[in-house]
This record gives structure tokens, C-alpha cells and sequence, in this order.
């Protein structure tokens, strides 16, 4: 038994899954007439409440594309030190955008308000880079599965209007945070400009995040893109599998945070471990006891055929997925706890 708890895109799809992808209706997605991309966008600003969506190859290229959107080069965009378009996206704010980042320590991910106020450069003081854009994460990666509370970000829409920023919602894990906190996915379609959703993460497609925002937005993703390599043929046998995924996977996110919780409870008791941060979702990020390397304890895991990561600065990290059965879940908890 091979146990991969690397991260939540592990999974293969599902056999109903595999059955849709087969049976999708597909045309060329560059001239968009593929019938499969056409009505996953459509059911998915119809669920956002929005006018327009745009199936992507990538998170990382919806979020990129979000950015080149919003913002000019020489501007500056205000983020969370720990989120994902500043240290996972290859440099590519800068690379693609030209476009800095002014960084706020935030909680777990999490940025409020007063910290994006005291980060926005007065627009007519020139020396500065013209503030433009606010990016959000929810659910948190690195932030370890965070989630925001709703009347924060509606704090945060609202002092984007006054001071004229836009607003994008990196929503890699979005359908977690829905999940927890039984939020209408219109209401984020509501306050943000542009959300990218993946479904890839925690649905179990084997491809696909989707850029959503208003139709002047979107017609102008679609050229950018063209210019990143984003446009796609007969895409449609991804989208069918996340057609599938949302109307079949999402419940099973519940399944995925149970077993978080439950890793978290044991982590808890253990000896050798320091400290786990609260487990709001499906990672679990955790430190050891200063006599017990990240490496030894990987190691050992590994030895039981448990796969985890470390994510430097002695944390590790789990995360639970649809592809991680009862079974292997009970072999996780004994081995942790035989380890005490
Ligand atoms: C995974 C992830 C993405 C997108 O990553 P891709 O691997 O490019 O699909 C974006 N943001 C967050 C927070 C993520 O966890």
C-alpha cells in the first residue's frame, strides 16, 4: 500500500470520471466550439453569478492572467508573504507582468484591511510603484488550508473600491473553503473582479482551472492566454471531466477535511511533534521536537510507504485527497502513533 499525502493533486480520475471524458462532445477550443469547454464556462459564471469564464491548462496561468489583467508594468500588486503568486508561480508577476510585490505578514495566509491599507502608495506620489491590484488566496496553501472569514473580505472589496484596486480571489482550493463555511460561490463572485478555481485540487481532474469575471475580462484573458500558450484544441475532454467533478466530487471534500482533523488530533498526542497549526481544511502543516529531523521523520515515513513534504523552516506538511482511502488513513494514524 503506497500512501502519497505530497499534496491533493495526486489523484487519478475517478471511473465515472474516466466514462465522462470518453463520451465528451469536443470541436476546437481556439475557435471556441468545443461543445464541453463551452458549458463548463458556462455552468461556472452561471454558479458565480458572473458573465464569463475561461477554462485554463494551469492555476498558475489563470492567476498570471489575472495579473497581466488588472495591472501595468511598473505597478504593484499587495499580497500575503505566504501566497502562492509570489513564491510558487516561477517569478512570473514579475516575468510576465513586470509587476511588483509588497508583501504583508498575515495570519495563516490571511490578510485583513487595515494591513492592505497601510501597504496602498499614495497615487500621486510618483516616486512609488502605482498600487493597482490585491490578490486573496482561500483556502490558504502554505497558510496551511486557512480560510477566510466572508466580512473580511468584504472589508477588503470595499477599501479596494474607495482607493480604486482591483480585487482577484486566487481560489486554487476555493471549493474548501465553500465547503466549511456553506458560503453561495455568487456571493465571491460578487466582491471579487476576476477568481481562478482549480479542478485539479480537490475535484480529482486530471487537468483544468477556470478564470472567472465580468465579459469585458474575460475577452480580454482570452488573448493572453493565446500570448501565454493557454489556447487549447479539443480541450473538452477536460472539461468534461470537470463538469463531472462538480457535479459529482465536491461533497466529498467533507470526507478529505474529517480525515485532516483526525491526522490532527493524533499529531497532537505525539511525543516528537512540536506544534500543528489548526487544521481548517485538508493540509496539515506540523514542526518536530529540535532532536528529530524533517528528513529522519520522512524517512521513516517512508519506510511505511507514507509520502508527505517538507515545506523548510522545520514544517512539514500533509494533505488529504479524494484518492486517499479509509484504509490507508487507519495505516497513517497507527504509524504515527506507533512512533511515540
Ligand atoms: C495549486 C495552486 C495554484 C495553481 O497551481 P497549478 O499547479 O499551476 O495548477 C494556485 N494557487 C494556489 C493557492 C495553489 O495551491
Amino acid at each position: 500500500m503506497k500512501v502519497n499525502l505530497i499534496s491533493d493533486t495526486v489523484t487519478k480520475p475517478s471511473e465515472g470520471m474516466l466514462e465522462a471524458m470518453f463520451a465528451a462532445q469536443v470541436g476546437d477550443d481556439v475557435f471556441k466550439e468545443d461543445e464541453s469547454i463551452n458549458t463548463l464556462e458556462t455552468d461556472l459564471a452561471k454558479l458565480f453569478g458572473v458573465e464569463a469564464a475561461l477554462f485554463f491548462p494551469s492555476g498558475t496561468m489563470a492567476n498570471q492572467t489575472a495579473i497581466k489583467l488588472h495591472t501595468q508594468p511598473g505597478e504593484q500588486l499587495i499580497c500575503d508573504h505566504y501566497s502562492h503568486v509570489y513564491n510558487y508561480e516561477g517569478g512570473g508577476v514579475s516575468f510576465n507582468s513586470g509587476v511588483s510585490c509588497k508583501l504583508i505578514v498575515g495570519d495563516r495566509g490571511r490578510i485583513s484591511a487595515t494591513q492592505i491599507e497601510a501597504c496602498i502608495n499614495p497615487p500621486d506620489f510618483y516616486h512609488s510603484p502605482k498600487t493597482s491590484l490585491v490578490c486573496l488566496e482561500n483556502t490558504t496553501n502554505k497558510g496551511g488550508g486557512a480560510v477566510y472569514d466572508f466580512n473580511d473580505m468584504i472589508a477588503i472589496r470595499a477599501l479596494c473600491e474607495t482607493h480604486n484596486l482591483a480585487l482577484h480571489l486566487d481560489g486554487a482550493r476555493l471549493w474548501n473553503a465553500l465547503e466549511v463555511t456553506n458560503e453561495a460561490p455568487a456571493a465571491y463572485g460578487k466582491i471579487f473582479d476576476t477568481i481562478s478555481v482549480c479542478l485539479s485540487k480537490g475535484l480529482g481532474c486530471p487537468v483544468g482551472s477556470v478564470l472567472l469575471g465580468s465579459k469585458a475580462m474575460i475577452d480580454q484573458a482570452i488573448r493572453i492566454r493565446k500570448v501565454f500558450g493557454g489556447g487549447m484544441r479539443q480541450s473538452g475532454y477536460l472539461a468534461a471531466a470537470g463538469s463531472y467533478a462538480l457535479k459529482n466530487h465536491r461533497k466529498d471534500l467533507r470526507e478529505d477535511h474529517r480525515k485532516a482533523k483526525e491526522i490532527e488530533t493524533v499529531l497532537s498526542t505525539c511525543t516528537f511533534v512540536d506544534k500543528v497549526q489548526p487544521v481548517s481544511t485538508n493540509i496539515i502543516i506540523f514542526s518536530l521536537i529540535s532532536t528529530f529531523s524533517e528528513l529522519d521523520f520522512i524517512s521513516k515515513m517512508r519506510k511505511q510507504s507514507i509520502d508527505l513534504i517538507a515545506l523548510g523552516k522545520g514544517k512539514l506538511r500533509m494533505v488529504t485527497h479524494r484518492d486517499y482511502t479509509r484504509k490507508q488513513h487507519d495505516h497513517v494514524l497507527t504509524t504515527l502513533t506507533k512512533m511515540n
